[in-house]
Order: C-alpha cells, then structure tokens, then sequence
C-alpha cells in the first residue's frame, strides 16, 4: 500500500519529460507489481540473474534497466530482457552487449558511464577514455548497440555544491560527445544522473532518467 503513496508523491516532484526508473534491486516481485498496478512500467535492476528471473515471471511490457557494474560472463543472462544498460565502462563489455544482442535479433541500448564522483570506489570512464572507446574502429562495426548518451552517480555527501558540481560535469560531458560523435543521432540523448537523494539537484542539471529506489520502496536491508 505504501508503494503507491510514494510512487504518487514522487512523481508530482518530477517532470513528465524526466522518466522515472523504479530501482527494484533485492525487492521482491509483489513489491514490483504493486508499482506496475499504478503505472510503473520502467524497472531498473543492478544485478543479471535476478534481472533475468524477475523479468522472466513479471509482465512482458515492463522496461528492464540494468543500472550496476556488468560483467561480460553475465551479459547472455540479461539480452534477452534488458531494454538500456545504462553502466557500459569498456569496450570489451560493449562487444558482448553487441554479440548477445545479435543473438537475440534485436538492438541494445546503451550508456556510458562516466566517473563523476570523488569516490575511488565508483566504477566509470573519464572523457578521454569514453573518445577512445567511441573511435575504435571496433564500435564502428557494432550493428546491434544504439549508444543513447551517459550516465554517472555523484558523490555519497551532504555538500549539495558538490553533487551539483558533479552533475554539472556529466552534462558537459554529453554535450561535448553530442556535438563532436552524436549530432546526427536522435537517439544520443540521454543523462543517467539522479538518485533518492539528489534527484531533485539532478533534475535542476538537466537529467532525463532518474533512479530512484528507496524513496519507492523504501530503505533495502543491505547497502546496494
Ligand atoms: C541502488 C541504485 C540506485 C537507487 O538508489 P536509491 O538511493 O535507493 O534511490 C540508483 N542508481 C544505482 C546505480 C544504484 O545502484
């Protein structure tokens, strides 16, 4: 019951423009379809087996987002179902996106994403790494990735000067790839940026997808 409560308070804070990702990561699946039963249709998830077996049991038109670290042994688990992986951070994963996504006769949309936290422990590539992967010849020839734009996570903090500084960053990021790499793709227009905690900063710095867990179903029981 409270999932609806929360769902409809939270989306009076965000724009129709802005899609919220319902992060549903260690829930279980009643808690996913008391969301879907108020018109939740994006679902994120941030690990592949349960990614897998969740969207195997739940219903076909729900958005699957993969939003944690993967790695290429677990791709196949997640293809079939995965509508953006939004946590790309080498070229390597991204030819096994492309690979399975063949497999799976479809394309996979992708971001990259970019370290923008002052943490060491957040995964991410910094621009010159993100050019490099972009101007390999490999991800040239990668027919089944739609590359749709980036995402990051900000630093766990307070500082709200901080956070907004990091988002800030992001943006400049994906607009210098945009121009320079995208200008003539439509679909490069996404920033991944936004959580419970700053999503309202994110929004301020131009995010269109947010992510948002706890503030839906409340706090998890372990720290990711
Ligand atoms: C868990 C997680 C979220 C959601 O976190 P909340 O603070 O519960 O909203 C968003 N993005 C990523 C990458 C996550 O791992």
């Amino acid at each position: 019951m409270f999932i609806k409560t929360h769902l409809e308070s939270l989306r009076k804070t965000i724009p129709e423009t802005v899609c919220l990702v319902a992060v549903s990561k260690t829930k279980p699946n009643e808690d996913i379809l008391e969301a879907y039963q108020n018109g939740q249709r994006h679902f994120g998830e941030n690990n592949a087996r349960e990614m897998q077996a969740k969207a195997q049991a739940l219903p076909k038109d729900i958005h699957w987002h993969f939003i944690g670290h993967l790695q290429t042994n677990k791709v196949k688990y997640i293809a079939p179902w995965v509508d953006l992986i939004h946590s790309v951070d080498s070229l390597k994963v991204l030819k096994e996106i492309d690979r399975q996504a063949e497999k799976n006769g479809k394309t996979i949309r992708c971001l990259l994403q970019f370290h923008i936290a002052e943490e060491e422990t957040k995964f991410g590539l910094n621009l010159q790494e993100a050019e490099q992967l972009i101007n390999s010849p490999e991800f040239k020839t990668m027919a089944h990735i739609q590359l749709s734009g980036v995402m990051g996570m900000a630093t766990y903090t307070e500082n709200q000067t901080q956070i907004r500084r990091e988002f800030k960053q992001l943006k400049v990021w994906f607009d210098h790839l945009k121009i320079h790499y995208f200008s003539e793709t439509p679909e490069f227009k996404e920033i991944s940026m936004g959580m419970s905690g700053d999503y309202q900063l994110a929004i301020e710095e131009k995010s269109t997808l947010v992510r948002i867990g706890s503030l839906i179903f409340g706090a998890r029981s372990c720290v990711l």
